[in-house]
């Protein structure tokens, strides 16, 4: 007479499933193995980077700062000036070539591991466990009607998250504002209005993303849901069910059948985003595989081989082999070519950057004049950027014509990652060329390193 009271567990538990997956916040429970394991390394990695790279000094600065009132991007020893704008866009190219090749190899690996809102999501969810409990006394505490003790643990969870939200805060406008000033300057009060805006914001969006819109980001706001699946093909291994190993699954009935899902429901307790992986691929999943962990687990107590859970391509699921590498992927191929191409291109625009930029710019005011000895004299401007982080002392020369010369200095000093004005006059014989605009040609060169040069060229009027 053991099927009614299976027939009780089975509709509890179905019960408490539509529980998860329906009705008010999911209260996803917590669970070992190895890919909970790597998500938290994530969690870790990330966030030593986030919270620590704004406190690392490097040459008496702070090591990493987007300097936005001076127009300028530390990185440790590289200092980026807007000139360098290409820089950057071939960076955020490479970062998402880099996310697509991702997603079609292994779909939303990003999503699942190393996204922030996930990784914050992950740290607020953990303060929740430890101070309301496991799901099913986080799911009572729901319900239960306000009372002190439910009073206390809200203001502590919520006193924690605000403290995490603000430290956040104050770590990411410590990328823009020297975080050690920053930090000096939030007890008195004074912060400039962009500041507060953005302590304030990022704060605010931290704590209300991480701590109540959760999965609902990821399916209603992140439109990267929408259109992953432009990136997958038959070969993407996701987060998947095996229904050929699984199904038939057990009976509502309690009848076992076959299959070697034994229906627990546990995949889906554990499913941050309150789905059911069985039911296939959808947009909701961020690949985190927590159903898989929850599978194994379940697999290994009834004696089964872990893995009815598991990263699969549709082709493995369907039982047709995978070719390995890129033969027959022209997706992946396109995507690693790409980003090989972008790599290469960044690469060789690191290593023609110059450390010295000139503007040319010809006074138009007054064409040329003659002076007191017979020569044609042209006015110039030249805005000489020292892109260096010492100082240094260019030497400008002049060439294109007979007898052409600079009047006067020719040599400037230039303060460390600075831009110089510098008037010049340039003369050159009536008898140097044919009257009206001759080319001419600027060679700036720094006196202590003999490799930073630049040539620019320009024109000279002869009457
Ligand atoms: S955890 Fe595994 S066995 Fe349990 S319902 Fe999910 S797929 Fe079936
Ligand atoms: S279905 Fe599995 S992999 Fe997808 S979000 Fe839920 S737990 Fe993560």
């Amino acid at each position: 007479m053991e099927t009614p009271q299976v027939k009780t567990h089975g509709k509890a538990r179905e019960a408490r499933l539509e529980l998860y997956r329906k009705k008010g916040k999911i209260h996803a429970r917590s669970v070992s193995g190895r890919f909970n394991t790597l998500r938290w390394a994530m969690v870790w990695i990330t966030q030593i980077v986030f919270y620590g790279a704004c406190w690392l000094e490097w040459s008496g600065r702070q090591a990493v700062l987007f300097d936005i009132a001076h127009e300028k991007f530390y990185l440790f020893g590289l200092v980026l000036w807007p000139q360098d704008a290409l820089l950057l866009a071939i960076a955020l190219i490479l970062a998402a070539t880099g996310l697509f090749l991702v997603t079609a190899l292994a779909g939303r690996l990003f999503c699942g591991f190393a996204c922030p809102q996930t990784v914050y999501t992950s740290i607020f969810m953990w303060i929740e466990e430890k101070v309301e409990g496991d799901h099913l006394d986080r799911l009572r505490l729901d319900q239960a009607p306000p009372d002190p003790r439910k009073l206390l643990l809200r203001t502590v969870k919520h006193g924690l998250w605000l403290a995490v939200a603000a430290w956040t805060a104050i770590s990411f406008v410590g990328y823009f504002t020297p975080i050690r000033a920053l930090l000096a300057a939030i007890p008195g009060g004074q912060l400039g209005p962009w500041e507060i805006f953005w302590l304030l914001f990022y704060g605010t969006f931290t704590y209300v993303q991480a701590g109540f819109a959760r999965e609902a980001v990821c399916q209603h706001m992140c439109p990267y849901s929408r259109f992953q699946g432009v990136m997958f093909d038959s070969t993407t291994r996701t987060v998947s069910y095996d229904a050929r190993r699984g199904e038939p699954r057990k009976g509502a009935d309690g009848s076992r059948s076959g299959g070697d899902c034994i229906d627990c429901g546990i995949c889906v307790q554990v499913c941050p985003t309150g789905i059911d992986i069985r039911d296939g691929l959808q947009y909701q999943c961020i690949n985190c595989g927590l159903c898989a962990d929850a599978c194994d687990t379940v697999m290994t107590r009834v004696a089964k081989p872990i893995g009815l859970i598991r990263f699969a391509s549709e082709r493995e699921l369907a039982g047709t082999p995978v070719k390995q590498g890129l033969r027959g992927r022209p997706r992946l191929a396109a995507y690693a070519g790409l980003l090989s191409a972008f790599v290469a291109l960044g690469v060789w625009t690191v290593g023609q950057r110059s450390l010295l930029l000139v503007d040319v710019l010809r006074d138009r005011g007054s064409l040329s004049r003659e002076s007191a000895d017979g020569l044609i004299e042209n006015a110039y401007t030249l805005k000489i950027m020292n892109l260096a982080e010492a100082p240094r002392d260019f030497r400008v020369r002049v060439s294109g014509l007979p007898g052409i010369v600079v009047v006067g200095p020719a040599s400037f000093a230039s303060e460390p990652g600075s831009i110089r004005a510098v008037q010049l006059t340039v003369a050159a014989p009536p008898q140097s060329g044919a009257a009206g605009v001759r080319p001419i040609a600027f060679e700036i060169d720094a006196l202590q390193d003999a490799a930073t040069r630049v040539v620019e060229k320009s024109t000279f009027v002869l009457p």
